[in-house]
């Protein structure tokens, strides 16, 4: 009998199957190395795979464990694996398919959406104590970062939002962005504003809460200004500001970004980050819309998942937050849950919370 390891995990096509299970421990084979979890990331895709709005097992299981934000120290190595022990690594979520992006490096431009993902589609999660992977997919954060080191894949999501906007404006050759909006005041939000605001960007973020809150507190200690869509609209918000260059959706809400379009500047780049699981209708103004992006050389564009290349400019932001704020990047983790066994609490809404994780080693 193989020795057995704790994880949490769903039975897809079950809505709220959340339960404990257990996984033969893995060793690594060659070319891989063991990962030992320290800790793993809940995010809002956790909820919904409970929720059965989406998620898959592996073939042949009849459970998905779930997790795909991890943290995690190299325990050892199998033969011609080329990463010390002791090395902290997080990794990529992705794993490619066999379209030409996928085969080029860029899973995350997958084209025919046959890809699978560790912990959402056919690949078992991170909630559990070890797994073994190739060094390809593993990205090394530095021991100082240990602290925040979690937070490189939901940074990642927007470090790719921030390069798909510098290479579409490439088209624009004076384009200097001054002023930003980032609708959505979640995690994605957050460090969407924080990395906007390390490129020397003004930034308002909206989101629905009244202020002060704890996004708003991290969001003012940045030198962003936070307003609650309660107290003005997007359209009021708009008239306050400079044209806006940059926009990051990532309110979960389509009808917001919708209203984005209208409040985007001349030139201008909109990135829709929401993954809405919905089927919502409304009426919306067509020519408004289609005129104000052909008058003003508007571009929308909808941006998914990240590369290892994003990884990696996550890990050198997560360096270049310490550096312009000391200690505040840690604050977006208001919740540590000790340990595994604390999997039912996962589900459980965290009063004025922004991101839990599961302290696992
Ligand atoms: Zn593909």
């Amino acid at each position: 009998m193989p020795e057995m390891m704790p994880a949490v995990a769903v039975r897809p096509g079950t809505p709220h199957s959340l339960h404990p299970t257990s996984l033969p421990r893995p060793a690594a084979g060659p070319g891989e190395v063991l990962v030992k979890v320290l800790r793993v990331g809940v995010c809002g895709t956790d909820m919904e795979i409970i929720e059965d709005k989406f998620g898959t097992a592996p073939p042949g299981a009849e459970a998905l464990v779930l997790g795909h934000e991890v943290f995690g120290v190299v325990e050892s190595a199998g033969p011609g694996a080329a990463m010390a022990p002791g090395t902290f690594v997080t990794t990529t979520v992705r794993r490619p398919g066999d379209c030409p992006p996928c085969l080029t490096g860029q899973g995350d431009f997958c084209a025919d959406l046959a890809y699978t993902e560790h912990g959402i589609i056919g690949l078992h999660g991170f909630m559990t104590e070890h797994f073994v992977e190739r060094p390809e997919w593993l990205i090394e954060v530095p021991a100082a970062l240990e602290r925040v080191g979690i937070l490189t894949e939901p940074l990642s999501v927007v470090e790719k939002a921030l390069q798909q906007a510098t290479l579409i404006q490439r088209r624009i050759d004076s384009w200097q962005p001054r002023t930003a909006l980032v609708i959505g005041a979640g995690p994605i939000g957050l460090l969407g504003t924080l990395l906007l605001r390390s490129r020397g960007m003004d930034v308002v973020t909206v989101a629905r809460r009244a202020a002060p809150n704890a996004p708003s507190a991290i969001i003012e200690a940045a030198g962003g200004r936070y307003v609650s869509i309660n107290d003005e609209s997007l359209a009021g918000i708009a008239t306050t500001l400079p044209p806006i260059d940059v926009i990051f959706e990532c309110s979960g809400n389509a009808r917001v970004a919708f209203d984005a379009t209208r409040v985007l500047g001349n030139n201008g780049v909109l990135v829709l980050l929401s993954i809405t699981g919905g089927d919502a209708t409304t009426p919306i103004p067509l020519d408004q819309i289609n005129r104000e992006f052909v008058l003003g050389n508007k571009v929308m564009v909808g941006s998914v998942n990240s590369s290892r290349v994003h990884f990696e400019a996550g890990v050198e932001d997560l360096a270049r937050f310490e550096r312009l704020w000391p200690g505040l990047t840690e604050r977006l983790i208001t919740r540590r849950l000790p340990g595994l066994d604390a999997w039912s609490q996962i589900t459980q809404r965290e009063r004025d919370g922004i991101k839990t994780v599961i302290e696992v080693g």
